[in-house]
């Protein structure tokens, strides 16, 4: 059955399009067509105005609507998850699991297997976020939970089966070789949570690691003599990079520098959200440390940041409103550039043939509708 959606401004992946109308046929999108030539006879939504573009692709986020993942690894908790964002436009993600005991890990990811099998809309797959990580730079995670892979970590890694994994690493704890190893077998693997030289995560990128999991954050800075993993991230043009744009995990100067620094289809928006995120709680339990939401921010009792209260469209409307970020660019960030890097050519545009996951924005960017698959 196919739907037409007319009356908004078409954002392609790439370009706006005006007076055109994007035909839908079961989970992907048959055409994008001239508004002149909507028949009468197909099923038509009129939008009203706005913009329709693809949905947005989250690749880290551990909660939100109150829900945890790390807590409860159930396909009931993803479901949670995946709905309370898609109000924001999240309409693909990978449900994101960080360091824990083995146990909760597999348990996640058995979720997460289950969750795609029975076609939790949304779900793509997982990222890993630990616990191969430098205790130097722990950020909210357990230092005591924090370790080195073993090679039984490795071969459970390259067989996982369960979609889309991505696996967060520290480079001077993963050895390049592992990191190839990884790589062949399709893991993404991005490079986070160190105070790695920028010789290490150079090595690392030559050996296939393909990203920087939240840049700036958890991290050694670019400083003169010492590019650190900042310096490597910006300076390294095959990489992406995710950014928490929530004004409170990066300032906005140093993010408009980033910005100046590589080119846009490198970053990825990525929201690190945890349960008070999309209308949870104030406060909640991370492994048995509270975490309270103060003015916005997500704290321990020592005032670390764990993860954020962000959504995918507020992060789209910081921004264009706050950094000055062209909208396609933003747009873009949100949902193209973290489907180039899941290498999924289906997603992040509005093609024929593509997969018909779109959201529908106001012209202040605040989220109207979702499709996913064409539902
Ligand atoms: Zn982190």
């Amino acid at each position: 059955m196919s739907l037409v959606l007319r009356g908004a401004t078409v954002f392609d992946g790439e370009t706006f399009l005006e007076n055109r109308a994007v035909v839908m046929d079961g989970d992907r999108i048959k055409a994008i067509i001239a508004e002149r030539d909507v028949g009468q006879s197909l099923h038509v939504m009129d939008l009203k105005g706005g913009i329709l573009a693809p949905g947005f692709i989250d690749v880290q986020v551990n909660g939100g609507g109150g829900a945890l993942l790390n807590d409860n690894p159930t396909i009931a908790v993803m479901q949670k998850i995946a709905t309370s964002h898609r109000k924001h436009g999240t309409t693909a993600l990978l449900p994101t699991v960080i360091t824990d005991t083995p146990d909760v890990i597999s348990s996640a990811v058995s979720a997460v297997r289950s969750a795609i099998k029975t076609g939790v809309p949304g779900v793509l797959g997982i990222h890993i976020e630990g616990p191969f990580l430098d205790p130097a730079r722990k950020g909210a995670h357990d230092p005591n939970l924090i370790r080195a892979p073993t090679p039984d970590d490795i071969s459970i890694l390259t067989t996982l089966d369960c979609g889309a994994v991505m696996l967060t690493v520290a480079p001077n704890v993963v050895p390049a070789e592992t990191i190839a190893t990884l790589c062949k077998a399709d893991v993404k693997v991005s490079l986070g949570h160190s105070n790695a030289t920028f010789e290490q995560a150079k090595a690392a990128l030559d050996a296939g690691a393909s990203a920087f999991t939240h840049l700036f954050n958890a991290m050694s800075q670019l400083n003169g003599r010492e590019p650190g993993m900042v310096g490597a991230a910006l300076s390294d043009s095959r990489s992406f990079m995710g950014i928490i744009a929530d004004g409170f995990h990066v300032h906005e100067a140093t993010l408009r520098l980033a910005l100046a620094a590589a080119a846009s289809d490198r970053f990825m928006l990525i929201t690190d959200a945890m349960p008070p995120a999309a209308g949870g709680p104030d406060s909640f339990d991370l492994q048995g440390r509270k975490v309270t939401r103060k003015n916005g921010r997500l704290e321990l009792a020592d005032g670390t940041l764990a993860g954020s209260n962000l959504t995918m469209d507020e992060a789209v409307r910081y921004c264009v409103n706050r950094l000055g970020v062209p909208l396609a660019n933003a747009l873009q960030m949100a949902s193209r550039n973290p489907a180039r890097f899941l290498g999924r050519n289906d997603l992040g545009r509005i093609a024929p043939g593509a997969l018909a996951s779109l959201v529908h924005l106001d012209d202040q960017l605040n989220v109207m509708q979702t499709w996913i698959n064409g539902t």
